[in-house]
């Protein structure tokens, strides 16, 4: 285990999680509240200033962000959600409650208590929402209700806004039954031709929100009531360890450190292990190139997260399809794949891989882009957002195209400098932090 990783703690009864990290402050900690008593785990996230801001996004846009605050001065904000780590949606909540509390506004991230059956239930489904196969029995919905039901009972305080990520937590809202808050569903993921089933259960439930937030309208779930619906990509935090610029001397001895050869060509795939990011894919590209780039080595950096049991068994698989080649280095978070390690590959790789069939946003395309890196993505959700075809990236619908337009720019590096400071641009004028919060805040006034 790198030492800069968590470690997780299960601790009696099987529901109390505890990680800790070696205080390096790259990891927030999740702190268990008590053995018998159970709460909702309070993730801990330090604090940050807003104004370190304001070199990046100018002051315009710093007193826009204080302007849409102001009457938001003081009010209890509660963001809930699965996961402290491993995920986009975790990245966010670790950026965004320091920041809104530093503008005034008492934000809380709580994530929800849960067993590995209510997980297994809830990554299926995550797959059903986005068009997959399910078999909905009573049991699963009894698992997910019971877990719910269980959770929302634990909503002791009082709070103004309650931000419900995802549909693990999404039937909270009807069982606690709202208690004066406004209540938000955030659907990170793309649920627009969903299961009918899993979506016909859910949806009850999804519609006694005061408002929800989907990444694009394309995503938006069927039969909802438009005018609730509000749409909000997600963005990344330039000044998290996940994105700081680091030197190339840095990022060198990272790399090499965990085993790659910083003298040979690298591309780099950082998803967790997920049908939908095709890391088979991903092998299959590496091993087309690696016939016209000789000693090319591939990275991939998968967290497994804790509310991801399917993780586990796709990286097996990865694993087994890799075994043999010493130049393709798997990393979970077991090994390394935390936010500095993510930073130094998405920094110095020669190509960035986004191989995604189906995504949510895939913010790891944004965090690559920042770091001046080109990438290599899946035309698939919200991945074209996040660039010009051509220009500040290249979209690509299919493994030969992947595997052409990596090639080219491998083979021409100057085009891919090229395109790496274009993309660089692209996130800082559509996809930063300071962004989503305004159109967050904006949602939240208007309730
Ligand atoms: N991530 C990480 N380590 C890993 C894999 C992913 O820190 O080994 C982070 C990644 O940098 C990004 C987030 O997890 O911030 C993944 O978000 P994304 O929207 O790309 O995908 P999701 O996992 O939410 O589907």
């Amino acid at each position: 285990m790198s030492d800069s990783e968590p470690t997780i703690e299960r601790l009696a009864p099987a529901t109390e999680f505890q990680i800790s990290s070696n205080g390096n402050g790259l990891h927030e900690t999740v702190e268990s509240r008590g053995v018998k008593e159970e709460t909702l785990h309070t993730v801990s996230v330090g604090a940050q200033s807003i104004n370190e801001y304001s070199s990046i996004i100018g002051e315009e846009r710093m007193e826009q962000l204080r302007r849409l605050a102001e009457p938001l001065k003081g009010a209890r904000v509660l963001q809930l959600n699965a996961t402290p780590y491993g995920g986009g949606v975790a990245e966010l909540l670790r950026s965004q409650t320091p920041l809104m509390r530093s503008l005034g506004i008492q934000t809380d991230w709580k994530v929800i208590n849960g067993e590995a059956p209510f997980y297994q239930v809830t990554k299926s489904f995550h797959n059903a929402l986005q068009g997959a196969d399910y078999d909905l029995t009573e049991s699963v919905k009894d698992t997910y209700l019971s877990t719910n039901a269980r959770n929302a009972d634990l909503v002791d305080e009082d709070y103004d806004y309650i931000i419900v990520h995802d549909p693990q937590p999404a039937a909270m809202r009807a069982i606690h039954g709202g208690n004066g808050a406004k209540w938000v569903w955030r659907c990170h993921i793309d649920t627009s031709d969903p299961h009918k089933g899993v979506w016909n259960f859910l949806q009850p439930y999804v519609e006694q929100y005061d408002a929800m937030v989907f990444t694009m309208d394309q995503y938006v779930s069927p039969g909802l009531d438009r005018s609730k619906v509000n749409l909000m990509p997600p963005a990344i935090d330039p000044l998290s360890p996940k994105n700081i610029s680091l030197s190339t001397d840095f990022c060198k001895r990272i790399v090499g450190w965990v085993g790659v050869d910083t003298t040979r060509p690298l591309i780099t795939q950082v998803s967790r292990f997920d049908p939908w990011k095709d890391p088979m894919g991903v092998l299959e590209v590496y091993r087309s190139l690696r016939k016209r780039i000789p000693g090319l080595q591939l990275a991939m950096l998968g967290h497994l997260a804790m509310d991801d049991p399917q993780g586990w068994e796709i990286f097996g698989q990865v694993q087994a399809e890799a075994e043999g080649d010493p130049d393709i280095h798997l990393f979970t978070n077991y090994t390394a794949a935390s936010s500095i390690e993510v930073n130094a590959f998405q920094s110095f790789s020669d190509v960035i891989i986004q191989k995604s069939l189906r995504e949510g946003f895939g913010l790891v395309v944004s965090e690559a882009m920042w770091k001046g890196s080109p990438v290599v993505a899946g035309r698939a959700g919200g991945i074209p957002l996040q660039m010009e075809d051509g220009e500040s990236g290249y979209l690509v619908d299919s493994t030969e195209e992947c595997i052409e337009k990596a090639l080219y720019l491998l083979e021409n590096p100057g085009e891919a400098r090229r395109i790496g400071a274009n993309g660089h641009k692209f996130v800082r004028d559509n996809n930063l932090m300071p962004r989503l919060m305004a159109q967050e805040m904006k949602l939240l006034n208007s309730l």
